[in-house]
């Protein structure tokens, strides 16, 4: 049976809001420390919200390190030697201009304001200061200059760092990657739309080292995989766009750089950045450590110094664009259906399986499809509330697939597999379900 069902896109001005609340009462994202009255831009991810992260995670690494034979992966520490954020140049320029309303002393990022303060609407602020987004602590016992060190603002400074010992330990020739995913902090003057700008976030970067000549072609390679990468993952092409930095607008290590952009309720907005970094930060270290971290070419055995390409994004951000692009709103028989559209492979529930009611003698075969798919499927078992209830749940939370067990299974061994999108039913036979299950995800690039 197919119910028609119109695709409505909820109204942009509402959308956020609705989703923080979808969000908290699925168990996707809580507030941190809600208890305490929660801690500003900083947030925790609940059940859901962690499955959906990890398939970011997972989609990106397999996609730029293990699907490819020329990226190698990094962990390195949130912590590094103070020197680091010195020669990146952090210390002196990592900085945003810092204004306070005259009027209610709200403070807010100068090139975020539009004349007038958004808080009570005066249009007289201080004179700018440069506020560095860094967050401080110390190293060990002493609380002095001398054992301040930084968390990282960003991951990238590890893979430069650590360029040496990659190569000697991969024996990488040029062109090559190192990639990391991992946690970065940034002391935002201006945070806010919910999860977009954050104070504690994570962050995938990806620095890619060519030679220098080679560059502006290898820029061009990456923008284009990296806003592929982004419509594989479901997210619709008509709302991402690559943008152009301007030359006012490049930041001070980067020769050009295009932003993957998306259009978020609130505007056209950064999802990733992919900038060509030069040889800036090899050299920069090179000078501060006083260490050699040129490159030989056994071919034309000239040493010298890689350029770098770096796609860079945030995985929170991204999981924000994914649940704002996934949500719809649609009307089903006089009622208003919400769904998350999330594409099989990051939907954080792959399949559903739900026995038609708590009926006892549903149980026994429902426990065992559950058992045959959990290997293969992420999958999520539901006895509670009708089925009705239990389907809306499942689309509200964008679980592609639902499989449910009724008396006629008990008969005939067969199962109804219910499509989130269409709302139509099929019957297969147990034996077939995982196969038909595979064969659907595949279908729709989420295997
Ligand atoms: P902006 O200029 O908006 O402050 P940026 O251009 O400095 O940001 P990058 O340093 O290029 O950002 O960071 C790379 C990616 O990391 C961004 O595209 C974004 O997805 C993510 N990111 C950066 N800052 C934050 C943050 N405060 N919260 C969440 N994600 C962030």
């Amino acid at each position: 049976m197919s119910i028609p069902a119109p695709r409505r896109v909820a109204d942009p001005g509402t959308l956020v809001e609705k989703l923080v609340s979808l969000s908290k009462r699925r168990g996707f994202i809580f507030p941190s420390s809600e208890i305490y009255g929660g801690i500003n831009a900083i947030y925790d991810f609940g059940p859901l919200g962690v499955a959906l992260k990890r398939n970011i995670r997972q989609l990106w690494w397999r996609h730029m390190v293990e699907l490819r034979h020329d990226v190698v992966g990094l962990e390195s520490s949130i912590i590094m030697h103070p020197r680091v954020w010195e020669a990146s140049g952090h210390v002196a320029g990592f900085t945003d201009p810092l204004v306070e309303c005259k009027n209610c002393h709200q403070r807010f990022r100068q090139d975020h304001l539009e004349g007038v303060c958004p808080n009570c609407g005066s249009k007289e602020f201080s004179e700018p200061r440069q506020f560095n987004l860094m967050f401080k602590t110390f190293l060990g016992p002493v609380e002095d200059s001398a054992a301040q060190v930084y968390l990282r603002p960003e991951t990238a400074q590890g893979m430069f760092v650590q360029f040496q010992n990659i190569l000697g330990g991969t024996r990488k020739r040029i062109p090559f990657g190192i990639a990391q995913q991992g946690r970065s902090f940034r002391n935002e003057i201006s945070p806010g739309n919910y999860i977009f700008r954050l104070r504690e976030f994570e962050q995938q970067e990806m620095e890619f080292f060519v030679k220098p000549g080679t560059d502006d072609e290898w820029l061009e390679y990456w923008k284009q995989a990296r806003f592929d990468w982004y419509v594989a993952l479901g997210v619709r092409p008509d709302k991402l766009r690559l943008r152009a930095h301007g030359p006012d607008e490049l930041a001070h290590y980067a020769k050009a750089a295009f932003d993957v952009e998306y259009e978020f309720p609130f505007g056209w907005q950064e999802l990733e950045g992919i900038a060509n970094r030069t040889d800036f930060d090899l050299r920069q270290h090179s000078q501060y450590s006083g260490k050699d971290l040129s490159y030989f070419d056994e071919e034309t055995k000239e040493h010298y110094l890689p350029y770098v390409i770096e796609p860079a994004m945030g995985v929170d951000r991204a999981l924000f664009t994914l649940m704002i692009d996934a949500y719809d709103e649609e009307e089903v028989r006089g009622e208003t259906r919400v769904v998350l559209h999330f594409h099989p492979s990051v939907a954080p529930i792959q399949v559903a399986v739900l026995p038609l009611s708590k009926n006892e003698q549903l149980l026994p075969m429902s426990r065992e499809v559950e058992e045959l798919l959990r290997p293969q499927f992420r999958v999520e078992y539901d006895e509670t509330q009708s089925i009705g209830r239990r389907y809306r749940r499942h689309d509200e939370i964008g679980t592609p697939y639902a499989v449910t067990i009724d008396f006629e299974s008990l008969k005939d061994r067969t199962v109804t597999i219910r499509d989130r999108d269409s709302m139509d039913q099929v019957r297969v036979g147990i034996s077939e379900l995982a196969a038909a299950l595979a064969g659907k995800l595949e279908d729709s690039g989420g295997a």
